[in-house]
C-alpha cells in the first residue's frame, strides 16, 4: 500500500488540547514537519509561551524550555547565546508577542539575536478569556472591547511585521496565514526559511501567522476561517516582507557552504611572503 501521509516525527504523540477549529495545531505541524525535513529535532531548542499554546512543550519533540508571559524571546537570547550550536525558536501568540512582551521582541530583533519567532495573530488573547489584545481589529468585539474597539478611546492594531520590517536586525521577516491549502504550504515554505536562515547565522528571523480563535470570536470552525479571510487578511501585510538580499535556499548543506564562501581569509606568514616576493 502506498503511504500518502504520515504524522511528522517533529510532534510527539499527545493529542492536542486546542478547541475544534484552532488552527494552532496546523501551525504545529508545520513546524514539526520543517524540524524533521531539516533534521534540526535533536538539535533545537523551542521556548513555549504563556496562553492557550503554554502547553505546546508537550507536543513539539524538540527540547522544550517554558517561559514566564512575554519573555519567550528573552529566554531564547540566553538558550542561543549558551548553545550556538543549537537551533532556537520561541512560540508566541499575540498576547505573548506584541503585548507584554513586545520590547523583548524588538530589541531581539535590534541585535540581530540569531533565533527564529513563529508568532501566532489571532487577533484576541485566547486563553485568558477573549480580552482585546494590540492585534484586535477596530471595531471587533471582545470582552474587554464590547461595543467594538474604538480607536479613537483605545488605538489601532499593531502590524508586527510591519513594525519589525523597520527593525536592520531583522534579517526575515514574513507574514503568512493558514486559512487554505495553498496558503499554509506558503506557511510552511517561511517557516523553513526562517530557520534556514538562523542555520546561515544571517540575523533574526519573525514569521506571523494568521490564525483563528473560534471560541473567543464567538462562531463556528468555518466562520472563523471566513472572519479570518473577510477581515484580518484585508488588514494586516501580508508576504514575505524581508528577505536577506543572498539567496536562502532550504537545504541543510548551504549553511557549511556560505561559511566556506563567506570566509575572509587572512594571510598566513607564509602568504605574505609569496605576495611580497610576487612583488619584487
Ligand atoms: Fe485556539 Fe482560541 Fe481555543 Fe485558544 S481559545 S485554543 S486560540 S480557539
Ligand atoms: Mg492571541
Amino acid at each position: 500500500m502506498k503511504l500518502v501521509f504520515k504524522k511528522t516525527e517533529g510532534l510527539t504523540d499527545r493529542p492536542f488540547h486546542y478547541c475544534p477549529g484552532c488552527t494552532h495545531g496546523i501551525i504545529h505541524r508545520l513546524i514539526g514537519e520543517v524540524l524533521e525535513e531539516l533534521d534540526l529535532i535533536d538539535q533545537t531548542i523551542g521556548i513555549a509561551p504563556v496562553g492557550c499554546a503554554g502547553f505546546c512543550e508537550n507536543y513539539f519533540a524538540c527540547d522544550m524550555i517554558g517561559a514566564a508571559h512575554g519573555r519567550a524571546v528573552a529566554v531564547a537570547t540566553g538558550a542561543k547565546r549558551a548553545r550556538p550550536d543549537r537551533v532556537v525558536f520561541t512560540y508566541q501568540g499575540d498576547g505573548d508577542g506584541a503585548a507584554i512582551g513586545l520590547a523583548e521582541t524588538i530589541s531581539a530583533a535590534a541585535r540581530g539575536e540569531k533565533i527564529t519567532s513563529i508568532f501566532v495573530n489571532n487577533a484576541i488573547y485566547g486563553m485568558t478569556g477573549g480580552q482585546m489584545a494590540p492585534t484586535t481589529l477596530v471595531g471587533q468585539r471582545t470582552s474587554t472591547s464590547p461595543y467594538g474597539r474604538d480607536s479613537g478611546q483605545m488605538g489601532f492594531p499593531l502590524d508586527m511585521p510591519k513594525l519589525l520590517n523597520q527593525v536592520d536586525g531583522a534579517a526575515y521577516v514574513a507574514s503568512v496565514s493558514v486559512d487554505t491549502p495553498q496558503e499554509i504550504m506558503k506557511a510552511k515554505k517561511a517557516i523553513k526559511k526562517a530557520f534556514q536562515v538562523q542555520l546561515d547565522g544571517l540575523g533574526y528571523s519573525f514569521v506571523s501567522i494568521l490564525s483563528t480563535c473560534p471560541t473567543n470570536w464567538g462562531v463556528t470552525p468555518v466562520e472563523a476561517l471566513s472572519w479570518l479571510q473577510e477581515k484580518m487578511k484585508p488588514y494586516f501585510t501580508l508576504g514575505e516582507l524581508k528577505v536577506p538580499q543572498d539567496d536562502i535556499t532550504v537545504d541543510r548543506d548551504s549553511a557549511q557552504n556560505r561559511e566556506e564562501k563567506n570566509t575572509v581569509r587572512i594571510p598566513n606568514a607564509s602568504n605574505e611572503k609569496e605576495e611580497e616576493g610576487g612583488d619584487e
